[in-house]
């Protein structure tokens, strides 16, 4: 379903002889193949049928900057949970639906997504860095709405034309999987609306591949009128590691605020320990957690969801070990609602 050797309208803009950047090198060279993800990671053989099975629904990607974060011969390494296609990924559990926050019916123009005041959200990548097995995106039409530049002149007269518009936020897929150039562009239309204050991007990559924070990136992040906001996505502290951090230094560097998004997993980060360490190495590398999500009910994730009791009690928990800036926010999207719906 996502192709993400293929960079859509923006692979034009490379010319041949120039070299690719090292992170788009290091994404065409991410492990794609569900065997050689358990060979590299010396599974038992018994986790290669599940593995391909969930492999047929939701392709494998796990690019080499990940992979080493996640400990060899231990299948429940809470790195490894959120990238292992699994053959739990093939029951059909009620309630979970293939588009569970209704997105594909909000849609003002192509590639644009308006549900909140103030903010409107771009796909600006319909790729990924890496394919999270409970992700809410896992059956979207992404191949529908990723605009070409053409294409996109739609969602910029729908951003001028509203000036209660303040903020917009580039999402995906992953926003930084697209190029630099084609993101500079972009951005450089959107600061010629001048009801636009922030940019904000909603992004893995940093975490997943620390060089795809490299001096073109900052080029045009520090370059930029609009007050930017990146917001990452960790689960776990042990996403975390020298790399990572060096690169949110550098994004810092470039005057851009660190927040972080999570999601709550069964058998990822389900533990108060996991909770506050992963604030706690947030916090070292300079991020504020943000959100935490529960689970949104998609077709295929549903061995990774912490019912919502349980949830809230480790939210109470962790409240009495961590400085109240270093608590996320338990949150859930409902369909409809104004913003994002806090559980505690
Ligand atoms: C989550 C989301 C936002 C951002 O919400 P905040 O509460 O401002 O972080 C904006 N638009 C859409 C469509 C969203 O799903
Ligand atoms: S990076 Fe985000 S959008 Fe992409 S697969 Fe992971 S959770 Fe989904």
């Amino acid at each position: 379903m996502q192709d993400n050797l293929i960079f859509g309208a923006d692979a034009s803009s490379y010319r041949a002889s120039e070299p690719l950047p090292s992170w788009q090198r290091q994404l065409s060279q991410a492990i794609r193949d569900p065997a050689e993800l358990c060979r590299r990671l010396q599974l038992p053989d018994t986790w290669q049928v599940g593995a391909s099975a969930g492999h047929a629904l939701f392709e494998t990607c796990v690019p080499e900057a990940f992979l080493r974060r996640i400990k060899p011969n231990q299948p429940d390494d809470p790195l490894l949970r959120q990238v292992l296609p699994l053959g739990d990924e093939t029951l059909q559990t009620p309630g979970y639906v293939n588009d569970p926050l209704d997105e594909v019916q909000q849609r003002p123009a192509r590639g644009v997504i308006h549900k909140y005041a103030g903010r409107v959200l771009l796909i600006a990548s319909p790729n990924c860095a890496i394919n999270c097995r409970y992700c809410f995106r896992r059956h979207f039409p992404y191949a529908d709405n990723s605009p070409s530049r053409a294409q996109w002149q739609e969602a910029f007269d729908y951003l001028q034309a509203d000036p209660s518009i303040r903020e917009v936020i580039l999402s995906g897929g992953d926003p930084l999987a697209a190029n630099d150039r084609h993101l500079a562009w972009l951005v450089t239309q959107l600061e010629q609306i001048p009801h636009l204050k922030r940019l904000r991007i909603h992004s893995r990559l940093p975490i997943v591949i620390p060089d795809r924070v490299d001096q073109a990136l900052l080029d045009w992040l520090e370059a930029s009128r609009l007050q930017t906001v990146m917001v990452l996505h960790a689960n776990h502290a042990n996403e975390i590691d020298q790399a990572v951090r060096a690169a949110c230094q550098r994004l810092q560097g470039a005057g851009v605020t660190l927040l972080n998004q999570s999601v709550l997993l069964r058998g990822v980060n389900d533990s108060t320990e996991a909770l506050a360490a992963l604030s706690e190495q947030l916090f070292d590398a300079g991020v504020l957690p943000y959100y935490l999500h529960v689970l949104d009910p998609v077709q295929g994730a549903a061995h990774f969801n912490v019912p919502d009791a349980e949830a809230r009690q480790l939210i109470t928990t962790l409240r009495d070990e961590l400085p109240g800036f270093l608590m996320p926010r338990l949150v859930r999207e409902i369909p409809g609602e104004a913003s994002k719906t806090p559980l505690v």
